[in-house]
């Protein structure tokens, strides 16, 4: 049931069902509306009160929930969200897309989402710490290795999954794999900080070389990357490493826009100086030596990265949701770009999708966060696999299965929107777009069959 004030969640929904109706899935299979309705109610929402100690000896009160949306493949997994904006919408939203997402990596993942609406920045470190504790004793008696694993999303790094692990296995005595993006001493796997940033690049390599016929990489090609946060930033280290040239990164403030390339070493200061919650424009000005020279780059106050960026040929929205809009769409591809990717969930809005869709057929390639940004949730999945059997994979064992299930991801999402797509697209790429909501949806409701939740 879609609910009127739930407009993000709504967004999702509707982005699910008309790429299914718009595909010829319900004509050869019509049983599968049936999942409709049953898959879009979650399983359970638990929503509960956070009350904490602040600095100054003052409580604070905060609204927590987890959204276990769909356990048809496994676990429910999806990360924890910390941001003023937090709200039932925006959580059902997140677990929704979750659910289709972790099908489209191959493991056994089911779909949810948490947060909380308290906002970390500039918070002591003992101030989050103290609310993390807060949280996790609300939050424990519901999750387990086997029943829910969170994990980080915005707001929500290795400092606060360290701080909620801590307070979960105090209150529980217990030690096991109940978060993930642990830190490397206790449990966590090598790779996971890097693996959604990553797994987007990975994923983009392979639609540039479906659309070259292996003729272009990444090489000389200019990306334009929103958002600095754990995805911009290692999105934006292996288009470098790739040879690309990254045009922009922004925050919740501003953007910054380098005609010659953003460097690794201001990726890396950046990086040092987020945690610490400075904004870009902080930032350029208290590392002056990193950004001067012909390493500068250009601040604009109050601005996304699209329309500042000159000629591109991908884009990567990282940053947050609906964060491009129908006229930010129409520059990007008047300004040439080819392939854009959401490193972020719902990165792009209805509009925007529209105009990616429309030009198809010139060549203009879209492919949602479902598919392109599920290599950190993958990535959790092998960690939990690490947990399970106690054991560390090497870095290159993980990268190498990362890649592996972002290109096995865009595989599935290109041929069964070829499938489905018959008579429907005239011409051009298939749609990733479709052939994600299908493919991810069809495992999903398959299983619901198999467990009588549908019949
Ligand atoms: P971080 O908190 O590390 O970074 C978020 C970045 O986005 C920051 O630069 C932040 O700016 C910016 N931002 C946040 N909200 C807004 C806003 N309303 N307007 C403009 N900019 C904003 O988060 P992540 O990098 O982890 O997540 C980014 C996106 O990727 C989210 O959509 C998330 O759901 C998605 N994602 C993340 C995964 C992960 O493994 N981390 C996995 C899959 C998807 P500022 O610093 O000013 O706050």
């Amino acid at each position: 049931m879609v609910l009127p004030h739930e407009p993000e969640f709504k967004q999702a929904y509707d982005e699910l069902v008309s790429a299914l109706e718009d595909s010829t899935l319900f004509s050869e299979h019509p049983e599968y509306k049936k999942v409709i309705p049953v898959v879009s109610v979650p399983e359970r929402i638990i929503q509960f009160r956070v009350s904490w100690e602040n600095d100054k000896g003052d409580i604070e009160v905060n609204n927590g929930f987890r959204v276990q949306f769909n356990s048809a493949l496994g676990p429910y997994k999806g990360g924890l969200r910390f941001h003023p904006s937090v709200n039932l919408s925006i959580l059902k939203f997140l677990g929704f897309e979750q659910i289709f997402k972790n099908a489209l990596t191959g493991l056994s993942i089911g779909g949810g989402k948490g947060g909380c609406d308290f906002n970390p920045k500039n918070r002591s470190d003992a101030e989050i710490r103290r609310f993390c504790v807060a949280f996790m004793r609300q939050l424990a008696r519901y999750i387990g290795q086997d029943t829910d694993v969170p994990a980080g999303d915005i707001g929500v790094g290795g400092r606060e999954v360290g701080f909620l692990f801590g307070a979960y296995k105090q209150m529980q005595n217990n030690w096991s794999g109940i978060l993930t993006g642990k830190g490397l001493s206790w449990g966590g796997s090598l790779i996971r900080p890097e693996a959604t940033g990553y797994g987007v690049v990975y994923y983009v390599e392979k639609m540039i070389e479906k659309a070259t016929k292996g003729q272009e990489s990444f090489k000389g090609k200019r990306v334009a990357i929103s958002g600095s946060g754990n995805v911009a930033q290692y999105a934006a280290l292996k288009v470098i490493e790739l040879g690309g040239t990254v045009v922009s990164l922004s925050d919740s403030k501003g953007s910054i826009i380098s005609q010659n390339g953003i460097t690794p070493l201001q990726v890396e200061e950046i990086t040092a100086a987020k945690v610490k919650f400075r904004t870009l424009e902080q930032i350029i000005q208290e590392s002056a030596s990193a950004f001067s020279g012909s390493n500068q780059v250009k601040y604009i106050a109050g601005a996304r990265p699209w329309t500042h960026v000159g000629q591109v040929d991908v884009a990567l929205p990282s940053a947050t949701q609906n964060e491009v809009s129908g006229e930010e769409a129409k520059a990007l591809v008047e300004a040439g770009c080819k392939y854009i990717a959401e490193g972020s969930n719902m990165g792009s809005t209805k509009e925007a999708i529209d105009v990616f869709e429309a030009n198809r057929s010139a060549n203009v390639w879209y492919a949602p966060g479902k598919a392109a940004n599920c290599g950190g949730v993958a990535v959790s999945g092998l960690e939990m696999a690490q947990n399970s059997q106690r054991v560390t994979w090497t870095a290159e064992e993980v990268d190498t299965k990362l890649k592996d299930i972002m290109y096995t991801c865009f595989e599935n999402c290109y041929t069964t929107a070829t499938k489905y797509s018959a008579g429907k697209d005239a011409s051009g790429l298939p749609s990733l777009l479709k052939g994600a909501n299908i493919a991810g949806f069809i495992k999903v409701a398959d299983a619901m069959f198999d467990h009588g939740d549908v019949f």
